[in-house]
């Protein structure tokens, strides 16, 4: 898998910190399940800011924290690196992974996806976050989403197959983040069904009439 558009700094770090909520937290905690190169970022995050906790009550061995905060970190690191990546036991990787897979019920292929219109179908996913939407998008291979803009933060995760837009080309664990600066028409590319986790906090803002008189029935 090759990862090219990762969460920011600043997200990663609201995550580490906790400070994200939960919606958000799940498309940062998929993308982590599918990346370790952030994987080994936020065990840093998390690894220092454990260690400033710490001093926040010096201890008589502080001298030795960086080395305490640097072995930990290694052992992180190495912990980490082993984790997923491995194929389950019957040798068949999850659309979903992990968190995602349990907070949808079900892998991609046992979900009851619910029909969009234009061949596009989603699956809202709950979570505790009030005024914060999750869905499982599916748009069909080589088909394009009306024109739109964002009247607030959308974070969208692919799972399967790709999508594109003028900032580029977005495959399996590359997430985009799209705010109200960014009007774009994301194309679904051929060959496979681009499924997605998207993750918003305001409507989407349609181009044109067509999108928006349907947008009510859609719920995007
Ligand atoms: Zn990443």
């Amino acid at each position: 898998m090759n990862i090219s558009h990762h969460p920011s700094e600043d997200l990663l770090l609201d995550y580490a910190s906790g400070a994200l909520g939960e919606a958000w937290s799940l498309a940062v905690a998929t993308h982590l399940a599918l990346c370790p190169g952030c994987r080994r970022v936020v065990s840093g995050m998390e690894a220092l800011g454990g260690s400033m906790l710490d001093s926040i009550v010096p201890a008589p061995t502080s001298r030795n924290t960086l080395n305490a905060v640097m072995t930990r970190l290694d052992a992180m690191t190495e912990r980490d690196a082993a984790v997923p990546a491995a194929p389950p036991a019957d040798g068949h990787t999850p659309i979903l992974p992990q968190p995602l897979r349990g907070y949808a019920g079900a892998d991609a292929d046992g979900l009851n996806w619910q029909r969009l219109g234009l061949g596009a179908y989603q699956m809202p996913i709950p979570t505790g976050d009030k005024g914060v939407t999750a869905r499982l998008l599916r748009i069909p291979a080589g088909r394009p989403v009306p024109k739109h803009s964002h009247g607030g933060l959308e974070l969208t995760l692919v799972l399967s197959g790709a999508f594109s837009d003028a900032t580029g080309s977005y495959g399996r664990g590359d997430l985009q983040a799209a705010d109200e600066n960014l009007e774009h028409q994301p194309h679904a590319e051929p060959g496979e069904d681009c499924i997605c986790l998207a993750i918003t906090d305001a409507p989407l803002r349609f181009s044109s009439l067509a999108a928006r008189m349907v947008q009510p029935l859609l719920g995007i």
